[in-house]
């Protein structure tokens, strides 16, 4: 993509609106633009960082055998009558009367939709157990929209849905998708912790939330310290239970769920810390499939009110917290598996004929290789354009200019390790892996 012909407002002011360093990043790097509290446009950088982080999520659920599908966002309010969460939920619901007076809403949630569309189409365990999600925007009126993307009112939520004949069937679907999830945030360059949640009234130790160690994070966390130290995953074994066990047999909690006797236990193995909440996972037993009637027949022909579980991901606020987790004074630093270009290739004097023929050369060398590449090919000064490039973070700089083309060399840059090379176009390709 050539700059000149993209759309990348990015801005030079730190915006004082934003308090923490994800929001004034994401503002300045031209990747969103607020609409009104916690709404907020996804402008084509955003939008392509977005784009892949689904991507990723998509992968892993499909690997699985979650089956995606799509919902719609606007749901009307008998359904949620009939599950009795429609008064339950309160103000952070948006509620909306369509031109009938029908009362509709904005869902904030789909566990009654996939629950009735269930309920609908599946009457025997010959077709249980089943597993669905959709990446579809949410709602949610919140007290105190802050933090960008972070804690919005409108935002990308990743949710799956299982529904077993019995408990131990639950269990293996919570055990697939625990594991799908530590996948997909190692995948995504970020260490996630599961811990120990409010099970809310059903009980039982399933439900967790992933948790991301970042010093704006709203949670306060306790953990022994090797879920910061080690990779677990690694280790763990081919079945499903024994990886769970891995993690769930260590201490690991979010607010509601300290245990002072633990933490005292563990001594100077206890890291307490703030946290973002990326993800949540949760068996919920037969809470919606009991009162919107999703039943089947077993194989003797009894009827048996199907397991439900749901499963969270929070996909738009994963950019903040990735840039949370990734940045520094002069800008983001994006893991490669998301990162919006791998290269950001800058022409240092367009006003050099010799220069523009090097940079369009090797444009296209990178994209015929299929290197997704920004270049930078803008009449602007040069320091305006490393510091562009820092702001945005591709994981490498390529920068060619009149004394570069003398020795024949251009430089690269590790966007991470700041490490600068000079390099023939040749090494240079090499360094890329093609
Ligand atoms: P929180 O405690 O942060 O309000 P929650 O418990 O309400 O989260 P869930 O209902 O479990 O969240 O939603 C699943 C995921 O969606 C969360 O783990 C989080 O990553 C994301 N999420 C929830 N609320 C928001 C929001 N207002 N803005 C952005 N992402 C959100
Ligand atoms: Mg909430």
């Amino acid at each position: 993509m050539r700059l000149s012909a993209y759309f990348l407002p990015t801005l030079k002011e730190t915006p004082t609106e934003a308090k923490i360093s994800s929001h004034r990043l994401m503002l300045r790097a031209g990747m969103i633009r607020q609409s009104s509290a916690g709404i907020y446009s996804w402008l084509p950088l955003g939008l392509k960082v977005l784009n892949k982080i689904g991507e990723i999520v998509r992968e892993e659920q499909d690997a699985i055998g979650c089956h995606e599908m799509l919902m719609p966002t606007i749901q009307p309010a008998d359904l949620w009558r009939d599950s009795g969460r429609y008064d339950d939920y309160g103000p952070e619901m948006l509620r909306i009367r369509d031109r009938h007076d029908r009362d509709m809403l904005y869902g904030p949630t789909n566990e009654e939709q996939i629950t009735e569309i269930f309920a609908g189409s599946v009457k025997s365990y010959r077709d249980v157990p089943q597993m669905l999600y959709h990446i579809q925007w949410k709602f949610r009126d919140e007290v105190r929209p802050r933090f960008g993307v972070m804690r919005g009112r409108e935002f990308l939520m990743k949710d799956a849905y299982s529904f077993d004949m019995d408990f131990d069937g639950a269990r293996n679907s919570y055990n697939k998708m625990f594991v799908a999830y530590l996948k997909t945030y190692e995948r995504l360059g970020l260490k996630a912790i599961p811990m120990a949640a409010d099970p809310g009234p059903i009980g039982g130790d399933m439900s967790h939330e992933f948790m991301i160690l970042a010093d704006t994070g709203e949670s306060e966390i306790a953990c022994h310290k090797g879920f910061v130290d080690n990779d677990w995953l690694e280790t763990a074994g081919d079945d499903l239970q024994t990886t769970v066990d891995t993690f769930t047999e260590k201490y690991a909690a979010t607010d509601e769920k300290r245990d002072t006797d633990a933490e005292a236990a563990l001594g100077d193995d206890l890291v307490t810390a703030r946290a973002i909440e990326v993800g949540h996972i949760f068996y919920f037993g037969k809470k919606y499939s009991e009162k919107l009637g999703a039943i089947v027949t077993d194989s003797d022909g009894n009827n048996i009110t199907v397991e439900m579980g749901s499963y969270g991901i929070g996909v738009s606020r994963l950019v903040g917290a990735i840039i949370e987790a990734s940045h520094d004074e002069a800008g983001i630093i994006w893991p490669d598996s998301v990162a919006p270009f791998r290269v950001g290739l800058i022409n240092l004097k367009v006003s050099d004929d010799e220069c523009v023929t090097a940079c369009d050369d090797l444009y296209a060398r990178l994209t015929t290789a299929g290197i997704d590449t920004l270049y930078d090919d803008r009449d602007t000064r040069a320091g305006a354009k490393f510091a562009d490039m820092d702001l945005i973070g591709l994981p490498w700089q390529l920068a060619i200019g009149p004394r570069g083309i003398k020795n024949g060399v251009i430089e690269v840059k590790n966007r991470k390790t700041g490490e600068r090379q000079e390099l023939s176009v040749d090494d240079a390709m090499n360094l890329l892996g093609v």
